[in-house]
């Protein structure tokens, strides 16, 4: 173990999360993640396990451990990192899986995944950070609230007959047959982190021996939702929470246990594109298309009503019938209308890395919002499209090269306002050069069985594509 002032080698040097936070993590002062974070970090490097590990993490406060644990790191939407890390351990035998999660990920929305990912004994370490609340989204109360916690959901205190028992997940996980391994450990004081390291080097170990699955649950101090100083928060960790939730190991099977090895899932894929009637063809993906470059990230902004996800969709999905690589990614706000949203489109001749666009080779702003954020991470080689209908001012740090196109307004033309992505569609098909107007043409006849719907759009492509002729 690295001193306590000292950062794990199991750590990135620095997080990259924020230009201006590079040697610390989100966590807030007090924060028991940070201390979980490092003493894991430790073991494993401690282990000399760092090459295998794979960490799954949740949405959440630890929903950032990739930027701080310097190994592979996956994200799993909510609640969902159990069910990730079995289709991880299932397709990486020799790797070290570990799933870190709170609250509201395994004891509420993704109880199932946990559970029968603990009944069916997969091997991974599974670190469930309980801190009796909702600590991402500001303090609700979760599951595993305390008997009279108040919370800003339950401002008189939780009580059993209306919000039912707090949820003892570790007690729940010892009665079932399969896990080796399920404990309850604080990283409030001293004497219980000591204790802590101790179990989660066992648990690790039995990862490094794979003997099967192993369940952490980690009593953490919230101080910022408990509304308590940080050391505060610890005293009332031992003072009231481990009255409702002690700690101790609940299920441990004998050391001497046989590894409990899987043999590595195999995809068969003939057997899938059988199953889906795809052709011989269709499996080797001879790629009917031509891209300016080997790979093309796009980003469609605007807002929710504009159709930029839409958009980003007819252009995936074109290219996915011309056998390229396709990623489709939208994004947008909790209000669909009205609230900012895009779509992330990569296509590429090869498998793609990621499907995440932070410097697009084509961004189409549709709204001026979309314009001043996006605009300025396009590089000098890229293309700019904005909404000349709508955007009457750019930014002065653009290095793209910049196109005006008037898409509402050569919609309203076409027939509907609405169909401004379509204009859009139009124009970056030429611009870049690829699929050609009648590709377009056929695609949209066949999206749009209605006549009338169809007119509009076939007017509205043939408008953008107009437009990027006179360029
Ligand atoms: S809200 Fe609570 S759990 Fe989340 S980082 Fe802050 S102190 Fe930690």
């Amino acid at each position: 173990m690295t001193k306590i002032y000292e950062k794990s080698p199991a750590f990135f040097e620095t997080f990259e999360r924020k230009p201006s936070q590079q040697l610390t993590t989100h966590y807030c002062p007090g924060c028991g993640h940070g201390t979980l974070n490092k003493i894991i970090a430790d073991l494993v490097a401690e282990l000399g396990i760092q090459d295998q590990t794979i960490y799954v993490g949740p949405v959440g406060c630890g929903v950032f451990i990739y930027y701080y644990f310097e190994g592979a790191c996956a994200s799993a939407a909510h609640g969902r990192a159990s069910a990730v890390a079995t289709g991880i351990s299932r397709s990486n035998p020799d790797g070290i899986v570990v799933s870190y999660q709170g609250d509201g990920d395994l004891a509420a929305i993704g109880t199932s995944n946990a559970i029968h990912a603990a009944n069916r004994g997969e091997n991974m370490i599974v670190f469930f950070v309980n801190n009796n609340v909702y600590g991402m989204t500001g303090g609700q109360m979760a599951p595993t609230t305390l008997i009279d916690q108040k919370t800003t959901t339950s401002p008189f205190g939780r009580t059993e007959k209306n919000d039912g028992f707090p949820l003892r997940m570790a007690e729940m996980m010892a009665g079932l047959e399969a896990p080796a391994l399920v404990a309850r450990v604080g990283v409030n004081n001293p004497k219980n982190i000591r204790q802590a390291i101790k179990v989660i080097r066992n648990g690790l170990e039995i990862q490094r021996d794979k003997k099967g699955y192993v369940f952490i649950e980690v009593m953490s101090q919230c101080p910022t939702n408990w509304k308590k100083e940080p050391a505060e928060a610890c005293e009332w960790i031992d003072d009231v929470v481990c009255k409702q939730y002690p700690l101790g190991t609940f299920k441990e099977l004998p050391a001497d246990r046989q590894p409990q090895k899987r043999p590595r899932a195999e995809v068969d894929f003939a057997a899938v594109a059988k199953l889906l009637g795809l052709t011989a063809d269709d499996e080797t993906g001879s790629q009917e298309m031509t891209l300016p470059q080997p790979e093309m990230r796009f980003k469609f902004a605007g807002f929710g009503g504009q159709g930029v996800l839409s958009l980003g969709l007819m252009v995936a999905q074109m290219a996915t019938q011309r056998n390229m690589e396709v990623t489709w990614l939208p994004s947008y706000g909790p209000e669909m209308r009205g609230g900012v949203a895009n779509s992330s489109v990569v296509i590429g001749e090869d498998p793609i890395g990621t499907p995440v666009v932070d410097v697009p080779d084509v961004l189409v702003a549709l709204n001026r919002p979309s314009l001043d954020k996006l605009g300025p991470l396009v590089p000098k080689e890229g293309l700019i499209i904005y909404n000349s209908s709508l955007i009457d001012q750019i930014p002065a740090d653009l290095k793209g090269k910049v196109y005006p196109l008037a898409a509402t307004t050569l919609a309203a033309e076409a027939g509907t306002v609405k169909a401004a992505n379509v204009v859009v569609l139009g124009f970056v098909a030429r611009m870049t050069g690829i699929f050609e107007l009648s590709e377009l043409e056929d695609f949209l006849r066949e999206t749009f069985k209605q006549p009338a719907l169809q007119e509009v759009n076939l007017k509205a492509v043939s408008a953008g594509w107009d437009v990027a002729g006179e360029v």
